[in-house]
C-alpha cells in the first residue's frame, strides 16, 4: 500500500514554492541560497572543539547553555530598549528551530497569521503546518509595510499573530521606526503577538538606520523575537539559533523545542557563546564584503533597460524586476538553463512576480560571472527574444 504524506505536509506544499529539484547541472553558478560563503570565525570553531573535548557530551540544560542564555540576554539588552533576562531565552535549532517552535506553540488550527510579503517562505510553511491561515499583506511603496493594509486585516480577521521580518529576505529593505510603532498600535489594539525575524540584524549597510523589535518598548509582553547565529557568524551548517519571549510564553516554547529538537547541541551552543561573547571583528568583515559585491552587481546590471530593484540596505540579496511577461518561476527555470541557479521572487509571497532574487553570498569572481549570464538572459526577457520550454 502506497504511503501518502500527511496532512501536514500538503498543506505545507499549497504555499511553499521552494524548488524541489535535484543537484543543479555542472558548472551552474549559485547565486541561489543565502548562505555566506565566509568560514565561520576561528574562536567560534575553537570553542566547539575544546567543548568537545573537555566532555559537553550529556544531555544538555533545558532552554539552553546557561553561560549562552545569560549572553544572548546581555546582547538583545544592549542592543535595544528591553531589558532581557536568561529566563526568556530558548536556544533553538537554527533561526528555523526558532520559527517553529514561536509559531506553532501558539497558534491553532484556523487562526490567521499576517505575513506582510514579500517576504521568507518558511513563515507561511509553518503557518499552515500548525493548521493556521497565513494572508499575505501587499507591501506599501518602497516594500515598506503598507500599515493601513495591516490595519484593515486585522479588524477584519482578528490575527493571532503578525510575523514581520527585518531587515528583509528578499528585498534587503528596513522597516522605519514610525511603521514598526504603528504596527505595535495595531497589534495592542487587536491583541497579537508579533513575532520579529531578524536573522540580518548584524549586516547593516552604511548610512541606514536599523530599527529592530527591541526597539519597541510597547511589544514587551507579546514579542516573539527569532534570531539566528547563521548570518552574522557564517554558521548555516552549525544550526544555531534562539527565541525570546515574555517569560510566561516561555514553557509552550521550550516544550515544542524539546519535543522537536530534544536540546540542543550542547558543545555548539558553547561556540555559540564564543560567538556572542567574543569579537565582531569578523562580521564586520563580512558586512564590508558584503556592501562591495551590492555595489558590484549594481554595477554589472547597470545601463540594462527594463529591470530596477531597490538598492539594498542590509543583508545580501537584490531582488530585481523585469519588465517582460514571463512568469517568475518561469524566468528562473530559464536561468537555470543558463546555468545560473536564483530564486523566483513567488517564493517570497505574490508580490514577487515578476521579480527574481539573485544573493550575492558567493565570491566576486562567481558573483560576477553568474550576474553576466542573468544579464544576459534579462536582456532577452526584455527584448522579448528569450525561449522558455
Ligand atoms: N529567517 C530569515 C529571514 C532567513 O532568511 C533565514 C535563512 O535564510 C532564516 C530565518 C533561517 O535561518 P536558519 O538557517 O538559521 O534556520
Amino acid at each position: 500500500m502506497p504511503f501518502s504524506p500527511s496532512v501536514n505536509l500538503q498543506r505545507m506544499a499549497q504555499v511553499s514554492e521552494r524548488p524541489a529539484i535535484g543537484p543543479a547541472p555542472a558548472g551552474t553558478i549559485g547565486l541561489g541560497s543565502g548562505d555566506p560563503d565566509f568560514r565561520t570565525p576561528e574562536h567560534v570553531r575553537q570553542a566547539m572543539i575544546d567543548a568537545i573535548n573537555s566532555g559537553y557530551s550529556n544531555y544538555p540544560p533545558s532552554g539552553g547553555d546557561p553561560d549562552l542564555i545569560e549572553a544572548l540576554a546581555a546582547h538583545m539588552t544592549k542592543r535595544g530598549q528591553i531589558s532581557w533576562s536568561p529566563s526568556q531565552v530558548t536556544v533553538t535549532s537554527g533561526g528555523g528551530g526558532a520559527l517553529f517552535s514561536s509559531m506553532t506553540a501558539f497558534l491553532n488550527p484556523g487562526d490567521v497569521v499576517l505575513i506582510p510579503e514579500p517576504t521568507f517562505s518558511q513563515y507561511a510553511d509553518i503557518a499552515r503546518l500548525a493548521g493556521a491561515f497565513p494572508l499575505f499583506i501587499g507591501p506599501g511603496a518602497g516594500w515598506h509595510l503598507d500599515v493601513d493594509a495591516i490595519r484593515a486585516a486585522a479588524h477584519t480577521y482578528r490575527p493571532r499573530m503578525i510575523v514581520l521580518n527585518t531587515p528583509n529576505n528578499p528585498t534587503g529593505i528596513l522597516y522605519h521606526r514610525e511603521e514598526m510603532e504603528a504596527v505595535a498600535a495595531i497589534a495592542e489594539e487587536y491583541d497579537m503577538l508579533v513575532l520579529s525575524d531578524e536573522a540580518y540584524d548584524h549586516l547593516i549597510y552604511d548610512g541606514f538606520e536599523f530599527v529592530s523589535a527591541l526597539d519597541i518598548p510597547q511589544w514587551q509582553d507579546r514579542l516573539l523575537y527569532c534570531n539566528t547565529f547563521s548570518k552574522t557568524w557564517a554558521m548555516t551548517g552549525y544550526r544555531l539559533g534562539w527565541v525570546a519571549s515574555p517569560e510566561s510564553l516561555v514553557p509552550a516554547i521550550g516544550r515544542i523545542s524539546r519535543s522537536t529538537t530534544g536540546g540542543i547541541n550542547w558543545p555548539l551552543q558553547r561556540a555559540g557563546f564564543a560567538a556572542v561573547t567574543g569579537s565582531m571583528e569578523p562580521t564586520e568583515i563580512m558586512r564590508r564584503e558584503y556592501i562591495e559585491r551590492s555595489a558590484l552587481v549594481g554595477e554589472l546590471l547597470a545601463g540594462l533597460d527594463g529591470i530596477s530593484w531597490e538598492v539594498p540596505q542590509a543583508a545580501f540579496y537584490a531582488f530585481i524586476k523585469y519588465d517582460a511577461p514571463i512568469r517568475a518561476k518561469a524566468m528562473a527555470g530559464a536561468m537555470r538553463e543558463r546555468g545560473v541557479a536564483l530564486r523566483s521572487g513567488t517564493e517570497y509571497g505574490p508580490h514577487g512576480e515578476g521579480y527574481i532574487r539573485i544573493a550575492y553570498a558567493t565570491d566576486r569572481e562567481s558573483l560576477t560571472q553568474g550576474v553576466l549570464r542573468v544579464r544576459e538572459v534579462l536582456g532577452e526577457a526584455v527584448a522579448g527574444t528569450l525561449k522558455i520550454d
